[in-house]
């Protein structure tokens, strides 16, 4: 069987599903693999290196579609892009089914299996393919960077012989996959760290990283994120007065605010407000890792950078992981890969649709010209 993956079609996605060291793996596993000429130019992987790891490379994205029998790609295929995906073919990639029905009906219709590497169950077995976390920890990470790009001071306090500079004041909000990497990567730089989030688990593992934990004077503030599955749920009124009340605190002082709170299926939570941005002073950032769900922050607008009047920079970049494309295809393929390893029992190059496995069950989202999103719950842990 073949294994192809094509150039990504939209515009500024520099992303590749395959990289050569994983297409290698693959060949592992008994599948030939073929690319489409230039998949890989955006993310420094070139034609040649995968050549060199035994790849067939391809004109054309027809000739790609005609040939691979499993497609792997980072985005969700959209426009012409559908008409090349061909009946009995699977599809893995990005999928998003929640919002994306008219998607599914179209795969179901063409008889295309497909794979939502969105939906891999977040259950410990599932780790090396949660495509998730591995793109979280990416964004996470470069919002740091991107803030410190645009900001005119150092993180580290140093004592030099031209004057004394104090660190600066990093607080993140939510500290979920992305939120933990940026604060990871804060304390790191030797800014002082704050993070925040409505999971009050998340404070030991914050404050093991050299972070402070921002505590809210609220008595019901546990959030009992076992019951939803490790996400957080809506805060209640109450509970979000006192959290914005705390924030605005905090503002004047901080320099750099990331924000990554997120809710499954609901609009990003507005907490960084507009007053709190008017609050901070000249030269800070606020980087929105909310932004295509809507922005944490009233100000945000996706995709772009804007100055405010009081001279703060607002990032709404949705695509931090494309803006390291050769890291973030490097771990994509890696999780990929390791997807293909669980479908492939016999390491035969044929791949199994086993449906009682939890996680390919999980991320099967049409098999076999039927819809089969959204799964039950799994099983195991
Ligand atoms: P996410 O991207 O859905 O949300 C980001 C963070 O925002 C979360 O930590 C959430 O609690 C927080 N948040 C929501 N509303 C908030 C508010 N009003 N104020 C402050 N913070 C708010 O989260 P994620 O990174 O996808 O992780 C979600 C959960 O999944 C976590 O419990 C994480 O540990 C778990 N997880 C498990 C695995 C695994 O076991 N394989 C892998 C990845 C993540």
């Amino acid at each position: 069987m073949k294994i192809g993956a094509p150039r990504e079609r939209l515009e500024g996605e520099a992303r590749v599903a395959l990289t050569p060291q994983s297409a290698a793996q693959l060949k592992k596993l008994g599948y030939d693999v073929v690319m489409e000429a230039g998949a890989g130019e955006r993310a420094r992987f070139g034609d040649d290196t995968y050549r060199e790891a035994g790849v067939e490379v391809l004109d054309g994205a027809e000739a790609l579609y005609a040939a691979a029998d499993i497609v792997l790609k980072v985005r969700a295929p959209e426009g012409d892009e559908l008409e090349l995906l061909r009946e009995g073919q699977t599809l893995i990639s990005f999928i998003w089914p929640a919002q994306n029905e008219a998607l599914l009906e179209t795969l179901k219709g063409k008889g295309v299996n497909a794979i939502a590497m969105d939906m891999v169950p977040r259950i410990s077995r599932a780790q090396k393919m949660d495509a998730l976390s591995s793109m979280a920890n990416i964004a996470g990470y470069r919002a740091v960077i991107e803030a410190g790009n645009n900001f005119g001071r150092f993180f580290t306090g140093q004592i030099t012989a031209a004057g004394k500079v104090p660190p600066a004041k990093v607080l993140v909000v939510g500290a979920g996959v992305a939120g933990l990497a940026a604060t990871g990567t804060s304390v790191s730089l030797g800014a002082i760290t704050y993070a925040f989030d409505v999971r009050p688990e998340v404070a030991e593992q914050i404050e093991s990283m050299g972070a402070e934990f921002v505590y809210l004077d609220f008595e019901e503030s546990s959030q009992d994120s076992a019951a939803t599955g490790g996400y957080a749920a809506p805060s209640s009124p109450e509970f979000r007065e006192k959290q914005l009340e705390k924030f605005r605190e905090l503002a004047p002082d901080i320099d750099i605010v990331i924000t990554t709170a997120l809710i499954p299926g609901r609009p990003a939570p507005k907490l960084w407000t507009e007053d709190m941005v008017k609050m901070m002073k000249p030269g800070s950032v606020v980087v929105d890792l909310a932004a295509e769900r809507g922005g944490n922050c009233d100000l945000t607008v996706p995709d772009e950078k804007i100055v405010t009047d009081n001279d703060v920079t607002i990032i709404g970049y949705t695509d931090f992981p494309s803006r390291m494309a050769t890291q973030s295809s490097t771990l994509y393929s890696t999780n990929l890969r390791h997807m293909l390893d669980d479908l492939t029992p016999e390491k035969d190059g044929t791949p199994v649709m086993n449906m009682e496995d939890d996680v390919i069950r999980g991320a099967t989202v049409v098999n076999a010209g039927e819809i089969t999103f959204p799964p039950p719950p799994p099983k195991t842990q």
